[in-house]
């Protein structure tokens, strides 16, 4: 073992590339009260790139008045667009946020669905098909551009006010994003409550709806220690899109801990133990986090952070 990487012994039924959709510029900061400043975030993105990542979610274009720590994307996305090889998606809500993003030439979006009614009223103030009516004009816009689609579905298996999801619900709106044209969904485990089961459980029955599994990138959060477990029995599933957070970034406003987002250097090292390829370099992106610590003021909360930072 190299002080600083894991030993690799690969497992069977695992996938030989997973790609990371790094989401620490956008789902990690945008719950930080303190507002960071455009060149530190144009920073941060770099860095990622600099670490290998291929996708990394710049910012969003929402109402500066929702999430008021994201209010610069016009300023921040001029600052990180054009990175060679590396995609940058963005948030979008609605057909002014598509505009916005469209003028600045994002070329890759994503919108952002409940598979539960009371977490689109409480996120978006609409019903769950009322949400997908409004995204509807917006996806088939973007396709009109060649843009990418993603699709976020949040509480995919539990929810604060509701308590366990049926997978049948899950279902039924991932199906309906697919007809709508998003062209990759991330399952949202946003309050962390998934098990390795529930996991397998769900996937397979997307397959069984026609929902292909290379449409399917997977969302947790490690709020009770259970999303590396749940991201393996999905890479066990097929799945080769994983989304994670710089760090540990990020939380979720309705989870009852402040652990948020599975941390990307936590998942890349059991990647990288499993042999499975991410071309992240694990090192540079530490460096990334602790920096990014630093100007946050606190430490990172991943345990891969942590562990490979200590000074004796
Ligand atoms: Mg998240």
């Amino acid at each position: 073992m190299t002080a600083g990487l894991p030993m690799t012994v690969p497992g069977p039924g695992l996938p030989a590339r997973v790609r990371v959709h790094e989401v620490g510029p956008r789902d990690g900061l945008q719950n930080e009260k303190g507002v960071v400043p455009t060149e530190v975030k144009a920073e941060f993105v770099h860095r990622l790139a600099g670490a290998g990542l291929t996708t990394v979610e710049a910012t969003s274009f929402v109402h500066p008045r929702w999430v008021p720590q994201l209010a610069d994307a016009e300023q921040l996305f001029p600052l990180v667009r054009g990175i060679e090889g590396v995609r940058l998606p963005v948030l979008v809500p609605n057909e002014r946020g598509l505009d916005r993003a469209l003028a600045l030439g994002a070329r890759e979006i994503a919108v952002f669905a409940s598979a539960t009614e009371s977490f689109a009223k409480a996120n978006l103030n609409r019903t769950v098909d009322e949400a997908l009516d409004m995204f509807a004009p917006v996806v088939t816009r973007a396709i009109e551009q060649g843009l990418r689609v993603r699709g976020y579905l949040s509480m995919c298996f539990g929810d604060p006010w509701e308590g366990p999801v049926p997978v049948e619900q899950v279902v039924r709106v991932c199906r309906r994003l697919r007809e709508l044209g998003c062209d990759e969904l991330s399952l949202g485990d946003t309050i962390g409550v998934a098990t390795p089961g529930h996991v397998a459980r769900l996937l397979t029955a997307l397959g069984g709806a026609g929902v292909p599994t290379g449409a399917l990138a997977v969302h947790f959060h490690d709020t009770y220690g259970q999303a590396l477990a749940n991201t393996l029995a999905a890479l066990q599933h097929g799945v080769t899109t994983v989304d994670a957070s710089a760090g540990g970034l990020g939380g979720c406003p309705y989870a009852k801990s402040a652990t948020g987002n599975l941390a990307t250097e936590d998942l890349v090292w059991m990647l990288h133990g499993l042999g499975i390829e991410t071309g992240v370099d694990l090192g540079r992106l530490t460096a990334t986090s602790v920096w990014m610590a630093e100007r946050l003021g606190r430490p990172s909360p991943s345990r891969t952070v942590r562990a490979l930072s200590h000074k004796e």
